[in-house]
């Protein structure tokens, strides 16, 4: 194929979708041609001996390209780095020659690599033992490497690939047995470090800053070498995840075919209503199905990714049922994949698509990491997947050097993705989002000092490396007789080791456990805080893409019974929340013309009880309202704020025409449920990792109020970034709303599927207005 007819074939597969478009319907809001980047390569650096040389080229690489030669330089000279560049671009190679480098020119030295996944870490030791230097001896060392070969990695492993939970749990707690090891420790290799963020990240940076201390007893500074996806400012996150000041190194120079990237908005439905009559769109996995039939007619391999299990399955099905009417042998050419299978049915299904046995596949976001395939035609995202790290690691899939390919983003009724598909650039150009995390959460320092002061005790010396709030947190250990003061520091005084308490994946507090009740098997935790509103009894509970129904939550034994049943409705709480000012961090007060708006950062108590869910079917449509008496729960947590004085927002004063104050309500409700849908795209958490409450009057402020909280105790970084980036956050919130052709709102703009209220009252154009006038007085 030529270089012109590649380009063009992401193009001509797009006519080809866009012909099975129904007349009168026109779902593309954009299409961006990327074109074909050529591969910048260098030399390999002087440092890198000739045997390493061979190893990588015997793997393949013949030369390194510009950007993994210019992180590993970092590392070399002991500068630590974040490589943060895309999908494929070799980012192992830049910590591989770097530490290999190291461990062949030292017999002594030592490196460890950390991964987020156990099936991530032993990719990459597999990726490692096959470049065959035997005198690495790199091995691993997490919950399943048998006991007896436990005491061999300790004495003898010189690169050691293990996960946060295990450097907790099983590694730093016996420092003493790794003595060997921490005493010639060269490097530590934090791996898809963008996935440590929330409550989980400010874990995993405190654990870090914990490595370095247990280090530097054995006389050793370990240099950091991050991987990270593309996120905005990296080297900010890089130094506040490892504790240690980070380059880093951006600019992508593998190479990448040329890709036509569709954004796509499904039209809306005249004939069903929803919730409050609400308009409702095509759904997203039908419509996706519909693009996989038309691509594998085409002959294009395709990989379509949606959001659960159970959609991948209804996927698969439409676009086989679609193409059994064109073809029967092509619509067994199409199958569905979900998390869960065996290693050798990954294999057989990554062999059958490669060879194009398999035409099209339908995927959960399990496929996204550590499957092999990649050099597709088409890639379909159906629904925003979270994060632009992730929805370019699933478009990643598509495309190879030399060949064009198609990427379609279908949109969900989200705000986000409203967002999304009317403003390419957010898609397109560099990423706005930032890895957020908060090492000073004091719910999360706590149990973290008591780790560390378990481990060696505490000095005043190591302070600083925890934060201004550190001396603070360690009196009240102190008051409440967990660590003991001496003149020396603070001592940790039981026999027994905190570690096995602190779940560094929790939220702090006992998680209730969701147990399958038939066969005893856990399918995983809820936080306490949110427990009531997600597994109540009766509620539907989906995990990893399966359905379950509760029939109990008993709270006293922190326990959910659950069994596998799939209904036709989801069910969604209905809340009483309130919200109390505790304290203010910041605050900031704007004059605007007949009025005034205040922005503040601060703690808050959020008091929310459920008292009751309402079944839903898949149209929208409720089928009833169920009681339910559940105690109610207090968390203390971070929020911003705005007020707008209500002259400002009635228009008295400044001679426009304002809301009504009847309408206030309902535009303040509105204008929070779809901040709120917004953010993720500013801080890399999900809608539901956050809250909010607005109100036309409330008690703290005097004035009509919108929060927006974090839902984890004492906050994990997601209320400060929406400080940080208020005005572009408000901003796109005002537009995702405005974009949407809704006549008076519905799931795409301002309804939520969390609202604790029955999506009521809400005032669509109201809140274009709120969200106007705040933004003129912030920004004049
Ligand atoms: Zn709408
Ligand atoms: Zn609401």
């Amino acid at each position: 194929m030529g270089a012109d007819a590649a380009v063009e074939r992401g193009g001509l597969l797009l006519k080809r979708v866009l012909a099975g478009v129904p007349a009168g319907e026109n779902p593309l809001t954009h299409v961006e041609e990327l074109p074909e980047r050529a591969a910048t390569v260098a030399a390999w650096p002087s440092w890198a001996d000739k045997p390493v040389r061979a190893a990588f080229g015997r793997g393949g690489v013949e030369s390194p390209w510009a950007h993994q030669v210019a992180a590993a330089e970092h590392a070399h000279a002991g500068r630590s780095v974040v490589i943060a560049t895309g999908t494929a671009s070799g980012k192992s190679l830049a910590y591989q020659l770097p530490v290999i480098s190291a461990l062949t020119d030292d017999p002594r030295a030592t490196s460890l690599y950390l991964s987020p996944t156990k099936a991530l870490g032993a990719d990459q030791l597999r990726a490692v033992r096959a470049l065959d230097l035997p005198e690495l001896r790199a091995a691993s060392y997490d919950g399943d490497t048998p006991m007896a070969e436990r005491d061999w990695v300790r004495a003898y492993a010189r690169w050691v690939f293990t996960n946060p939970d295990m450097l907790h749990r099983g590694v730093l707690p016996t420092h003493g047995r790794w003595a060997t090891f921490f005493r010639n420790l060269r490097y530590v290799v934090v791996d898809e470090c963008h996935a440590y963020r929330g409550v989980f990240g400010s874990h995993v940076a405190l654990l870090l800053r914990r490595l370095r201390r247990v280090a530097r007893k054995y006389g050793a500074d370990p240099v950091f070498v991050l991987a990270s996806a593309t996120v905005s400012d990296p080297a900010a996150s890089a130094t506040r995840l490892s504790g240690v000041d980070c380059a880093a190194v951006t600019e992508d120079c593998s190479p990448r075919g040329a890709r036509t990237v569709a954004l796509w908005e499904p039209p809306l439905l005249d004939d069903v209503a929803g919730e409050n009559g609400a308009p409702v769109r095509r759904s997203a996995g039908a419509e996706t199905a519909r693009i996989l039939a038309d691509l594998v007619i085409e002959g294009a391999r395709t990989l379509a990714f949606v959001r659960s299990r159970r959609g991948a399955e209804l996927t698969a099905l439409g676009a086989r049922r679609v193409l059994s009417e064109v073809d029967s042998g092509l619509a067994d050419r199409v199958a569905a994949y979900r998390a869960g299978f065996l290693p050798e049915e990954r294999r057989a299904l990554e062999n059958a698509l490669a060879s194009g046995e398999l035409l099209g596949v339908a995927s959960t976001n399990a496929l996204e990491l550590g499957v092999d395939i990649a050099g597709l035609d088409a890639v379909v995202v159906a629904g925003y997947p979270g994060t632009l790290a992730s929805f370019w690691q699933q478009a990643g899939r598509a495309g190879r050097a030399g060949d064009g390919s198609l990427v379609v983003f279908v949109a969900r009724d989200d705000p986000l993705d409203t967002y999304l598909v009317h403003h390419p650039s957010a898609v397109l150009d560099k990423p706005i989002e930032a890895t957020v995390t908060d090492p000073g959460n004091p719910y999360v320092l706590a149990p973290q000092l008591a780790c560390a002061a378990a481990e060696l005790p505490l000095t005043p010396a190591c302070l600083p490396a925890f934060g201004d709030g550190a001396r603070a947190v360690l009196d009240d250990l102190v008051a409440e007789g967990v660590l003991r003061k001496r003149p020396a520091g603070w001592y940790w005084t039981s026999h027994q080791r905190p570690h096995f308490d602190v779940d560094i994946r929790g939220s702090g507090g006992d998680q209730i456990a969701v147990v399958e009740a038939d066969s005893g098997r856990m399918l995983g935790t809820v936080n306490p805080g949110s427990a009531c509103a997600t597994v109540h009894s009766g509620a539907v509970y989906l995990h990893q893409g399966t359905s379950y129904v509760v029939d109990e939550l008993d709270l006293d034994s922190g326990l959910a019974l659950v069994h596998a049943e799939n209904p036709d409705w989801s069910t969604s709480p209905r809340e009483v929340v309130d919200i109390a000012v505790l304290g203010t961090i910041d605050r900031q007060v704007h004059q605007a013309r007949g009025g005034e708006v205040t922005v503040c950062l601060g703690e808050v108590a959020v008091t929310s009880q459920v008292v009751g869910y309402l079944r839903r079917l898949p149209s929208g449509e409720v089928l009833d309202q169920i009681p339910l008496d559940l105690p109610e729960h207090t968390l203390r947590t971070r929020a911003v704020w705005y007020t707008v004085s209500e002259n400002l927002l009635t228009g008295m004063g400044s001679g426009q025409a304002g809301l009504h104050p009847a309408a206030v309500p309902g535009a303040l409700h509105a204008a929070e449920h779809a901040a709120i849908g917004l953010l993720p795209l500013f801080a890399t958490c999900d809608r539901w990792d956050i809250g909010g409450v607005s109100t036309a009057l409330h008690p703290d402020t005097g004035r009509p109020t919108v929060f927006v909280h974090d839902g984890h105790p004492g906050g994990a970084g997601f209320a400060d970034r929406g400080h940080a980036a208020l005005v572009p956050w408000l901003n796109a919130t005002r537009r995702a709303i405005a974009a949407c052709e809704c006549p008076a709102g519905c799931p795409s703009c301002v309804q939520s599927p969390k609202c604790g209220n029955g999506n009521e009252p809400l005032d669509k154009a109201g809140a274009v207005a709120v969200l106007s006038t705040v933004l003129a007085a912030l920004t004049n």
